[in-house]
């Protein structure tokens, strides 16, 4: 029998979730569905200072929205469902308990009760020496008696763990391959805290045996952590999980992806008027690619084609003027009725919704081709449903000479015509500009600012029949009026 691929995403509680841990999210979704196994969401809440329960909603309000379900872990802030619950680590405590216990009777780990000078001390020795900075593990051989004195004197611990002091731990990663961490290099790692709690390496450790993970795939920044969680499981006598290190996401100057490049919360993206799917396709290429360079995808292509071991090994970029073409790429796919759903929100905080005027779906329909974000659609279809603001260059159209002539002869040509539609509409101005010797231009610019307020907009006759006779002759009044 083959096991069954199990993979998580483990955020940290301690802020919104990133670009970077959107992509982590998904990579482990994306292979998880694809080999019919289970997407796990845990949550590492030990760091009791910098964990909150705002992060806990932000990551899972993001998840939601990106779209991707798991099979195990948080139901809501505090609840969880599943065979290996508890998920939120800080209910797990126990557990880490039992194993501390086991490793510090078998010898495998030692309390540490070197105060925070002493190891500031040991850090910048090493820095004086040029040295990378490691503890020197002053505490490792004291005696059961040496113990009971500092205890005795009051002393705080922590418990740290015994890496082997020669050798080489090798970290066979999917997409890095073999990577040799020499071990007199590495850490006596702090597993337990003098607060009495234990650490992040200690937790993932354990969870990711106990919650049977078969594949840890996270970001880069944890390379350095994998060596000591290796013998973390020797030392405690299982098998490790495969791992795989994604690269690192970077801003288009080359430098780690941070807030300085804009946004890099995924919540920002959905308020920007991003599409989840976008976002999903975005994200799946930001470090991975099908060898002819496939570049859209539904979501099953994605999962039937995802693969770890062509993820790359170099820096992904984050391009957003490739994310803005995508999203223009899925709304104008995307069917209308679901558009203009999508649209609402935006819509409803720029008080558009509720508005008379024409039907939403015919006005989205007219810019369908222009957008890029849903963000942008209220700006372009408000001159419908909202009094006319004349923007200044739609004023210079209607500043020529003979312009209130062309609009109230507008009025006449358009107040009993019919039908009011697109082409019939077009014929008619068009004759309009004949009977008046006038070039199309001469009419069409301020017939079009008269009626949106704009210089640019919708195809003008189209625009017209959807706006309907009544506004037209209205705003056309309206203008020649102001043109007195
Ligand atoms: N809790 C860690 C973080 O948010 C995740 C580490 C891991 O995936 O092992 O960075």
């Amino acid at each position: 029998m083959t096991t069954k691929i199990r993979t998580r995403f483990a955020p940290s509680p301690t802020g919104f979730l990133h670009i970077g841990g959107a992509r982590t999210t998904l990579y482990n979704w994306l292979y998880a569905r694809r080999h019919g196994g289970d997407f796990v969401l845990r949550i590492e809440d030990t760091d009791e200072v910098r964990s909150t329960e705002d992060s806990v909603t932000a990551i899972l309000r993001s998840i939601e929205w990106l779209g991707l379900d798991w099979d195990e872990g948080p139901v809501d802030e505090k609840t969880d469902r599943g065979p290996h619950s508890p998920y939120y680590q800080m209910q797990r405590v126990e557990i880490y308990r039992k194993y501390l216990e086991q490793l510090l009777s078998e010898g495998k780990a030692y309390r540490c009760y070197c105060t925070k000078e002493e190891l500031d001390e040991m850090r910048k020795l090493a820095q004086l020496e040029k040295r990378p900075p490691r503890y020197d593990g002053r505490c490792r051989a004291l005696t059961a008696a040496q113990r009971a004195a500092l205890e005795a004197q009051g002393k705080k611990w922590s418990v740290r763990f015994k890496m082997p002091q020669d050798g080489v731990t090798i970290v066979d990663d999917i997409i890095r391959g073999q990577v040799r961490f020499e071990n007199a290099l590495q850490q006596d790692l702090v597993i337990w805290k003098t607060t009495d709690g234990p650490t992040y390496n200690f937790c993932c450790v354990i969870d990711d045996h106990l919650m049977e993970i078969t594949h840890v795939t996270r970001g880069d920044e944890h390379l350095s952590n994998t060596p000591s969680q290796i013998q973390l499981y020797y030392a405690l006598g299982w098998k490790p999980p495969i791992f795989a290190h994604l690269s690192m996401i970077l801003g288009p100057d080359g430098s780690k992806l941070s807030k300085r490049h804009g946004a890099t919360s995924v919540l920002e993206y959905r308020d920007q008027g991003y599409l989840p799917h976008t976002m999903r396709n975005y994200l799946a290429l930001l470090g991975w690619s099908t060898p002819d360079s496939q570049q859209l995808f539904t979501d099953s292509d994605l999962i039937a084609k995802f693969d770890l071991a062509g993820c790359q090994k170099s820096p992904a970029t984050f391009d957003t003027v490739k994310l803005q073409w995508m999203n223009g790429e899925y709304i104008r796919q995307m069917p209308l009725d679901e558009l203009v759903e999508r649209a609402k929100p935006f819509l409803e905080k720029a008080g558009l919704l509720g508005l008379p005027g024409p039907d939403l779906k015919k006005t989205i329909a007219l810019e369908k081709e222009k957008f890029k974000l849903l963000s942008e659609i209220p700006g372009l279809i408000e001159f419908f449903y909202k009094p006319v603001v004349m923007q200044p260059k739609a004023e210079k159209n209607l500043a020529a000479p003979g312009v209130r002539e062309v609009l109230l002869g507008l009025v006449e040509a358009l107040k009993d015509f019919a039908p009011f539609e697109d082409k019939n509409l077009e014929a008619r101005i068009r004759k309009f500009c004949e009977e008046r010797g006038l070039k199309p231009g001469q009419v069409f610019h301020p017939l079009r600012a008269a009626v949106t307020g704009r210089a640019e907009g919708p195809t003008l006759f189209l625009m017209l029949e959807v706006m309907g006779r009544e506004t037209v002759l209205a705003r056309l009044n309206a203008a020649a009026e102001r043109l007195k």
